[in-house]
């Protein structure tokens, strides 16, 4: 039997998660203009791009101009999107699989990892991301409240979620009526009680996960004044020895000269204050029915195994009031059933892209690209290399007629899902949905005004336009 990719046999695959790393695998395939696709994007939300939607922070909108590019990458002929389709609930893993000659998980890290101390599930104590994707007007997260009835928040961790959560703590209502922030976070967060925000990392400046631009931008804040203390910024011998080797990188570098420039700073008389404070880990979240106050270890640095800086505490404490904490240490991946799952890595196991069982062994067919392939790490364009990688091991065992062989017309899939109910979204649909939401906000002037119900977007999706009409379903 000739490989799948000709045109009476295209090779049919299916991409599971509409995010960055789904369409750089899409586009990956379309970059083998010989070979005869049927590629369908399948999502959970009616919306496609995941965190570019849902994640990069509204006050960014440079980053979402990555969507033009994965517009492209929708218009080709052999793309279809199907979203509002919940792989696991409305199909199972291994039925979506049998319509298709490869599968690609592209669903991303949606948990969020755990502190494991005291308090961390009081009311007022969130992860980051849950705040991220409320902001950010994703449907499971718009009826979230965070109490915002407060004049002090902590945000625990070093990296880009939390530059981002407490930048968009600290916005005046002027600076978010430019964004599509949600409505109700706009109104919520202007007409918060904050005042300051309080960063923890629990190294040093020297190790912070933050990248640069992020750093400077805090520094640019038009509401509140960046506090280091000068004292935090002269390092230690293991950040010393860190910054000599060759571990540190050009961003740690850049970073601890922000942070210099930073902590040299005098207070510019601004109504808000947003202090990074290093060497601090949470020991626990107290309050007695929600949140009152934070419990902080002060760690010291030494050097660990390979050139590592690690943290160790130092015996003293401090205790902080504040009526929000946000946990902003890190996405986790989730489980999907009937895809193999290594819990402790939080990842499908693989090997350059190629889904392993428990025995190791590639399981024919199955591929995973993205966060739920190597972690929750790299920025948008990390995606890239990473799918390519994938897909090349998809052509690879094409080429060796490793792929189990599909079942079914392009259709059985839509069908199927017609069949139980599930009234699938496709490309058309959200073009609907999109033409909605930025004639909302252009009077506005406002790029966007999102929906943030699955039930108004399906609804906007059935307005699609006369000539977008005509496909499977009608
Ligand atoms: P991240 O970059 O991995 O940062 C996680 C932070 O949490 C680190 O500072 C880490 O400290 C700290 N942490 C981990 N466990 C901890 C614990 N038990 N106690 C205290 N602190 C702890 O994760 P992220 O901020 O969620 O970002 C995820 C990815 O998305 C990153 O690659 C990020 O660059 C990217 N992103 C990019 C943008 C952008 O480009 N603007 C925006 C948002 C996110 P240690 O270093 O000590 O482990």
């Amino acid at each position: 039997m000739s490989a799948p990719g000709t045109p009476d046999d295209p090779l049919r695959v299916a991409i599971i998660g509409s995010g960055p790393a789904g369409f750089y695998a899409a586009e990956a395939l379309f970059a083998h203009p010989e070979i005869d696709f049927e590629v369908d994007m399948i999502d959970r939300l009616p919306t496609p791009f995941g965190l570019v939607r849902a994640g990069v922070a509204p006050d960014h909108p440079k980053i979402k101009n990555v969507i033009r590019r994965y517009e492209k990458t929708a218009g080709h002929e052999a793309f279809r999107f199907l979203g509002n389709v919940d792989v696991g609930e409305a199909v199972s893993a291994p039925e979506l699989a049998s319509f298709y000659d490869a599968v690609v998980w592209a669903y991303g890290a949606s948990a969020d990892r755990k502190l494991g101390i005291p308090g961390e599930d009081l009311p007022g104590s969130h992860a980051a991301t849950e705040f991220v994707a409320w902001y950010n007007g994703h449907p499971d997260f718009a009826d979230r409240s965070f109490n915002l009835d407060c004049e002090r928040v902590v945000v625990i961790g070093n990296g880009n979620v939390a530059a981002d959560v407490a930048r968009m703590l600290v916005l005046s209502r002027e600076e978010l009526q430019r964004t599509d922030t949600a409505d109700y976070a706009i109104e919520a967060i202007a007409s918060s009680r904050v005042r300051e925000v309080l960063v923890l990392g629990r190294r040093g400046p020297a190790q912070a996960a933050f990248t640069n631009p992020e750093v400077r931008e805090l520094g640019e804040l038009v509401e509140a004044d960046v506090v280091i203390d000068p004292a935090q910024v002269e390092l230690d011998e293991p950040s010393r020895a860190f910054l000599d080797s060759e571990a540190a990188d050009a961003t740690n570098r850049k970073n601890l000269e922000t942070f210099r420039e930073l902590a040299r700073r005098r207070p510019g008389g601004k109504p808000k204050r947003v202090e990074l404070r290093f060497l601090r880990s949470p020991l626990a979240i107290t309050g007695e029915e929600r949140v009152a106050g934070i419990e902080l270890a002060v760690n010291e640095l030494y050097r660990g195994p390979g050139g590592s800086v690690r943290a160790r505490e130092t015996g003293a404490t401090e205790d902080v009031e504040c009526g929000l904490v946000l946990r902003s240490i890190g996405y986790l991946g989730t489980p999907l059933g009937g895809v193999p799952y290594d819990a402790d890595r939080g990842v499908i196991p693989n090997a350059q892209g190629r889904v392993l069982d428990a025995g190791g062994e590639p399981l024919a067919g199955q591929y995973v690209v993205g966060w739920i392939k190597r972690g929750p790490s790299g920025v948008i364009g990390t995606n890239k290399k990473d799918a390519a990688e994938t897909i090349e091991s998809v052509f690879d065992d094409v080429a060796a007629g490793r792929l189990p062989g599909r079942t079914g017309s392009r259709d059985a899939l839509p069908r199927l899902l017609a069949d139980r109910g599930v009234e699938y979204v496709e490309y058309e649909g959200w073009r609907a949905i999109d033409a909605l939401e930025t004639g909302r906000g252009k009077p506005l002037g406002r790029p966007r005004v999102k929906l943030t119900s699955v039930e108004e977007m399906v609804v906007a999706a059935r307005r699609r336009s006369p000539e977008d009409r005509g496909s499977s379903r009608d």
